[in-house]
């Protein structure tokens, strides 16, 4: 490295001067305002610990949004990824990489789909499904042109992009957005005899999350998804599992649909996929439905990248070899029935499976943030979801010892 290159990394990476205050105002000066963060600036992070830049450690229990199952710097996922990245990181699907051939093959065995087409962020993957299920539609089922219509539930979250915020029942994130793409339908969430009433001939996809992540930890009924696929299945609809936040072992099994043994005819993963360390997406379907593309009809620049199916693959490698669903199973189970039988007239209900958690408080108690905003004085990062709910979701990783740890804090807030 020369002397003038060694100085420009220096420059970005050494160590920083700034205080949390003053990254607060550079952020406020210089960044869009779409986010409101706890206050903390983050600088480094070790499996479930992060530390701030005044040295303060946290326990990681959001886990990005799921996006950290491995936790932070694991050192597989590390080491693939730098090595991968001094080799090649980027070729566009111009050309074939050498890495992208494995991971189509690993992640259509590993998830039992035939074919698989890649994106980076999770709105991406959900978009490239609502394509698939309209082509699908018009090519397979025979839906006349532009009448294609998918069916989609109150409550959802499915990413930001116009369409998806389109059929979102959340009113901020549908206000000044509009004019929006039609052909969504909305039913409740949890009622399948509203699946069937809702369907038409010209019905091509019943897009759903098999626990809703950002709604609030909402676990559906018992046999509310294969009852779904049922129906779907009798009237030639789709079945399309929107996996991004449930998928890849935090629930306790691979997928949340394998809860209830569903296969859907179309799954969405992101998140997890990249490892934490890259945006890696993907949908998953059979030949007939995903065989409906051809050159030119869909694409991105970026999906499909060496660095992306490196770690990815990585990522799928890790949830077989480290029994990371069984893991999250065991002690997320365990610990959502410690929650549980924490006596507090404030919680209104503990939910979740494996290391997906809500913790759903009265109206009285007040708004959910504040409760994130305690524990983040405990050490404990965590985030409310809808209002008076609190999600727990750390890395699939975390030790028995740190959710002990967790648990008297979360007992000492909420007391
Ligand atoms: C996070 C999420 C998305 C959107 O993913 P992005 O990478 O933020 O675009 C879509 N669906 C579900 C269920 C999610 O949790």
């Amino acid at each position: 490295m020369t002397q003038a290159t060694s100085t420009a990394v220096e420059s970005i990476l050494g160590s920083s001067p700034l205080s949390p205050a003053q990254h607060d105002e550079l952020v406020a000066q210089h960044s869009a305002n779409n986010y409101a963060p706890l206050p903390v600036v983050i600088r480094q992070g070790e499996g479930c610990w992060v530390e701030d830049v005044s040295g303060k450690r946290y326990l990681d229990m959001l886990s990005a949004y799921s996006a950290l199952n491995f936790g932070h710097s694991h050192p597989e996922i590390l080491e693939v990824f730098v090595e991968q990245a001094k080799r090649l990181t980027l070729t566009s699907r111009a050309f074939q990489n050498d890495q992208f051939g494995p991971f189509c093959k690993e992640i259509t065995a590993f998830c039992g789909q035939d074919l698989v087409l890649p994106m980076n962020t999770g709105a991406e993957a959900v978009e490239t499904a609502l394509k698939t299920a309209r082509k699908w539609g018009y090519q397979v089922k025979g839906v006349a042109q532009d009448q294609a219509e998918i069916i989609v539930v109150d409550g959802n979250f499915h990413g930001r992009t116009v369409t998806i915020v389109g059929f979102s029942r959340d009113e901020q994130f549908k206000d000044g957005f509009g004019p929006f793409t039609p052909g969504f339908k909305m039913i409740p969430y949890g009622d399948a005899t509203a699946l069937k009433k809702a369907i038409t001939p010209s019905t091509v996809g019943f897009l759903v999350e098999p626990i809703q992540g950002e709604g609030g930890i909402v676990v559906p009924p018992d046999g509310y998804l294969r009852a779904c696929l049922n129906i779907c299945h009798e009237n030639k609809v789709l079945f399309i599992a929107d996996e991004i936040q449930t998928g890849l072992g935090r629930t306790g099994k691979a997928f949340a649909c394998d809860h209830e043994g569903v296969k859907p005819d179309m799954l969405i993963l992101g998140k997890a996929l990249g490892g934490g360390a890259m945006p890696v997406s993907a949908v998953l379907a059979s030949r007939e439905i995903l065989g409906v593309f051809k050159p030119g009809d869909h694409g991105s620049t970026f999906g499909g990248n060496p660095l992306g199916c490196a770690v990815a693959r990585m990522a799928l490698l890790l949830l077989g070899r480290d029994k990371l669903a069984e893991r999250a199973a065991e002690t997320g189970g365990a610990f959502i029935e410690r929650l549980g039988s924490i006596r507090s007239d404030k919680i209104k209900e503990v939910r979740g499976k494996g290391l997906l958690i809500g913790v759903e408080f009265h109206t009285s108690a007040g708004p959910a943030k504040a409760f994130a905003k305690q524990l983040k004085e405990e050490g404990i990062l965590c985030k409310d979801t809808v209002e008076q709910v609190l999600r727990f979701a750390p890395p699939l990783t975390i030790e028995q010892k740190d959710l002990d740890w967790a648990f008297e804090r979360i007992v000492k807030v909420i007391s």
